[in-house]
């Protein structure tokens, strides 16, 4: 039988390795910010107050021409400069909001308890701290931003695809700029 301090000192390691599990399975490697998984799981317990009333927004931010970034500065430049923007991004918004990496070059931030004419504002605010970060603005990197707010029988997927047309349109249009849906 082990003695009740080296016990409590196993128990302690435990902890801690399962501590550093779940941050392995929540976040992502590269920037450090929750992964898609962890999104989906907290999107999915904001849905529940969505549908009891309380407002929810949904910004998809992606950076523009990323590909060319890549080509220019190499690889391992382009990684700087995503985790750089993303750190921004998290620094940026408030503390109840979440910030994730979703794909390649491309963020969903979680807005709850807020409507699209506030989330449109905080879409345009990450967007001017992009453009001013001196980090950033040596590379020229300006990002787009797609909005959309929670509407009855929403899912994850219907909210981003609207998020996702906005972003689209933002595109098309210019690219550095937010759209809503
Ligand atoms: P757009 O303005 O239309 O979004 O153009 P884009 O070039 O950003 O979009 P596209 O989808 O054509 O390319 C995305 C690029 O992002 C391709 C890939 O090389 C780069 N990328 C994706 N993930 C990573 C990553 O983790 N690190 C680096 N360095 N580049 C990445
Ligand atoms: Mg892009
Ligand atoms: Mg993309």
């Amino acid at each position: 039988m082990p003695k009740k301090q080296s016990l409590k000192k196993l128990l302690d390691k435990i902890q801690l390795n399962v501590n550093k599990l779940y941050h392995i399975a929540t976040h992502d490697e590269k920037t450090d910010l929750y992964n898609h998984v962890f999104f989906k799981d907290i999107f999915a317990l904001e849905l529940g107050k969505a549908k009891r009333g309380k407002p929810l927004s949904l910004i998809i931010v992606d950076i523009d021409f990323f590909k060319k970034v890549n080509d220019t500065y190499g690889h391992l430049q382009a990684d700087k400069i995503l985790l750089k923007l993303a750190q921004l991004l998290q620094h940026k918004v408030r503390k109840y909001d979440i910030v994730a990496r979703f794909g390649g070059e491309e963020f969903f931030i979680m807005l709850p308890n807020t409507k699209i004419t506030k989330a449109k504002q905080i879409a345009e605010r990450l967007r001017k701290t992009t453009l001013t970060n001196p980090f950033l603005k040596k590379y020229k990197i300006t990002i787009s931003l797609g909005v959309s707010q929670f509407k009855d029988k929403d899912n994850l997927e219907r909210i981003s695809k609207r998020a996702d047309k906005a972003l689209y349109q933002a595109k098309k249009t210019g690219r550095n700029k937010v759209c809503i849906t």
